[in-house]
């Protein structure tokens, strides 16, 4: 493949780059992830650089940039030691533009260029998480209005996002239809428990109960009984997204303990002459190397069309335990003090091992890619 960056990726990354330097980022992110808040002003800076506007069509004023360019932003940003998975959202908008209605696409689009969260998906329930198809909540007509009700769990931005799109299946059918539906978070009905997390604290996690939430017609996301088929492209991409950021984040760690390796001395030489220590930096270079090959390779098919879920399970089970494999070898070289203080590195083990889960679990991205492989021998 073909590794040179275009003139318009050149200048995303030095955009990046000169933001990146303009302040001491880290100070904030810390304070963000230690107090579980949305870096709400640094995705504004992003905003205003035009990276929500990435995958825009040119109508839209957007760039009508593909994955690549969006792996090359994202493994900048990552490098530098940014949170990129803050920004999953950002491919939302286009989202809404296929599937909104004309009020939701304004609504939506009248957060761009704020570095606002704006809407997320509430799939996941207290009894169905991997078997999403046994999801209870439901939504019923009545006197020419639509009443949801059930409980939502684990969903990621319920606390900051004015919109989240709710999964419901119809409770007068006999046979299951699910639909989503476009809910205003500040409607009656509707309760927010926020959960604590392990890792990527940036963000918020909620279990959100729904109860005679009331609706309208006008209210679907989407059409209504296609519900499933909308998410499985929504799962794809958020599961690329996943990988670029555990590739970044598992890259910024390797410089991090590269660094530390040839200036920490220990039994009078840098702890980086010693073999055991050159043999995890060859190992962690072995998995950056393969993260980027098939992050760049399955973005080179999503813009020509070719990506598939087996693709994009691929690329998340892969990177989610490399780059976590990558960020626990970084913490050994680094010792004691990636355990205890207040280095970088910690905070990416938490937010890795999250990524083993969210998103669909790495048994689920075995299994789609198990059945994606074999289908295409049928
Ligand atoms: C931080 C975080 C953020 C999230 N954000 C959102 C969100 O915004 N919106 C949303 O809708 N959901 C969200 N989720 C939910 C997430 O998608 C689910 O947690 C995930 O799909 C797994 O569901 P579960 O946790 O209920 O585990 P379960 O499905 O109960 O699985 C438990 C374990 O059993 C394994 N398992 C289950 N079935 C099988 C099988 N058939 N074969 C082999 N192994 C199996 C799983 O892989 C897992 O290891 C989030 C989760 C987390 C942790």
């Amino acid at each position: 493949m073909d590794y040179r960056l275009t003139d318009e990726q050149e200048l995303f990354v030095k955009g990046v780059r000169d933001l990146m330097e303009r302040e001491n980022w880290e100070a904030y992110f810390a304070e963000c992830d230690e107090t579980s808040t949305y870096p709400e002003r640094f995705v504004k800076e992003l905003a205003e650089m035009g990276i929500d506007s990435l995958l825009l069509p040119e109508e839209h004023d957007g760039f009508d940039a593909g994955l690549t360019t969006l792996a090359v932003i994202w493994e900048e940003l990552g490098r530098l030691g940014a949170p990129t998975y803050v920004l999953y959202q950002l491919a939302g908008f286009t989202t809404v533009l296929r599937e909104g209605t004309e009020e939701q696409i304004d609504k939506i689009m009248s957060l761009r260029g704020t570095g606002k969260q704006m809407w997320n998906s509430a799939i996941t329930e207290p009894g169905a998480g991997s078997d999403v198809g046994s999801l209870t909540t439901n939504y019923l007509r009545k006197d020419g209005k639509i009443y949801l009700n059930g409980s939502k769990c684990f969903i990621t931005s319920a606390a900051g996002c004015p919109f989240l799109v709710v999964m419901a299946r119809d409770a007068s059918s006999d046979t299951p239809v699910f639909s989503e539906f476009f809910v205003d978070m500040t409607k009656p009905g509707i309760k927010l428990s926020k959960l604590p997390k392990l890792g990527l604290k940036m963000d918020s996690c909620c279990e959100v109960t729904f109860t005679d939430v009331e609706l309208e017609e006008k209210d679907f996301f989407g059409t209504e009984g296609n519900g499933f088929n909308r998410v499985k492209e929504e799962f794809d991409m958020e599961r690329f997204l996943v990988a670029c950021t555990n590739y970044g984040t598992a890259y910024c760690a390797f410089e991090d303990a590269a660094k530390y390796a040839n200036q920490r001395v220990q039994f009078g030489q840098a702890i980086g002459r010693t073999q055991l220590i050159q043999e995890k930096f060859a190992h962690m270079a072995i998995r950056l190397s393969n993260m980027k090959n098939m992050i760049y390779h399955v973005a080179w098919k999503a813009d020509n069309g070719m990506m598939t879920s087996g693709d994009a399970a691929m690329c998340k089970f892969y990177c989610a335990n490399a780059a976590f494999e990558v960020v626990d070898s970084a913490m050994q070289v680094l010792g004691g003090y990636a355990i205890a203080g207040e280095h970088r590195i910690s905070r990416f083990w938490r937010d890795l091992r999250v990524d083993r889960v969210s998103g669909g679990s790495d048994e689920m991205q075995i299994l789609t890619l198990g059945r994606a492989v074999l289908k295409e021998y049928r």
